[in-house]
């Protein structure tokens, strides 16, 4: 059955492209050319405790413990980590870690290693699951019925570790680490350009009132679900008090602060990093987003 991922993920062609990079010589030089410098935002999502071999690797999240572990080991000698502010304001060379859609996930499995590494993440969360946990996401409970035919029957350490949404205590506990900052990712992860433009404005103004109130703290960032905009809809982010906001792959639509690129990562394998990182892909970013604060 044709299954559409909940993001532009990379074609399964690209998993094997690491290996083909390494014969051609490719990521040899993708590494030459990262150890000039770059500056880049990074975009990851869930990261599970462990792999779960009875199920499906398309239905867990990209990453383990172990493999985002290994991701910000190599970044950590090759890429300063940069705070939101240094990213949105300065010059500084490094990378912005940031994590779409708010999986509790995030604060057990991701928050530890962040401190360990002492790297601050931008989580972008969706509220929809934060008010209720078990309300997850389309994409999720996609998965759900992929995997198991009906919810009920996904194994409950697996739904806490994979798929279930930070609950309000949880973010709370999330944004008060000095390793978190916290963005929106709307009210209920829809296809932005899709909406009326009430809707549109109601899924970005009130996704930032709510989690401002929940994390106390001011919400200046957006994540584009799907990484899906257009013009109305970086205006729109714009007009609802947002300084930035950030896509994928950026359209041009003549707002750069509101389609900042981010390289997503799938694998933790050395070689797609170095790709992934070499400017190749993703244009690296060179002067500051933002005026200096
Ligand atoms: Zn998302």
């Amino acid at each position: 059955m044709p299954f559409t991922m909940p993001y532009p993920a990379d074609s399964p062609s690209l998993s094997l492209f690491p290996r083909l990079a390494a014969r051609s010589g490719l990521a040899a030089l993708a590494r030459w050319i990262l150890a000039r410098g770059g500056r880049f935002a990074l975009n990851f999502h869930g990261v599970s405790r462990q792999r779960y071999p009875n199920v499906p690797r398309d239905l867990q999240p990209h990453h383990t413990v172990d493999e985002f572990r290994d991701t910000l080991a190599w970044l950590a000698p090759r890429f300063p980590f940069l705070r939101l502010d240094d990213f949105l304001h300065t010059a500084k060379p490094g990378v912005l870690l940031t994590f779409d859609d708010g999986h509790a996930n995030n604060l057990f499995n991701i928050l530890p290693i962040l401190a360990e590494f002492r790297a601050q993440g931008l989580f972008f969360v969706t509220v929809q699951h934060v008010q209720n946990p078990r309300n997850w996401l389309g994409f999720t409970r996609e998965y759900a019925r992929r995997g198991w035919g009906a919810e009920q029957n996904i194994p409950e350490d697996f739904a806490r570790d994979c798929y279930d949404g930070l609950s309000e205590a949880q973010l709370a506990q999330l944004a008060a680490s000095p390793w978190a900052v916290i963005g929106s990712h709307t009210l209920h992860h829809p296809h932005l350009p899709e909406l009326s433009s009430a809707a549109l404005r109601r899924e970005l103004e009130e996704s930032r009132r709510a989690l401002a109130e929940i994390s106390r703290q001011p919400v200046a960032t957006l994540a584009y679900p799907y990484g899906e905009y257009n013009r109305p809809v970086a205006e729109a982010a714009r007009a609802s008090g947002y300084r930035a906001a950030f896509a994928v792959i950026p359209q041009g639509v003549g707002l750069p602060a509101y389609e900042i690129p981010r390289a997503d990562l799938y694998y933790p394998d050395p070689d797609y990093l170095a790709l992934k990182l070499s400017g190749l892909r993703w244009p690296a970013q060179r002067a500051p987003i933002l005026p200096a604060s």
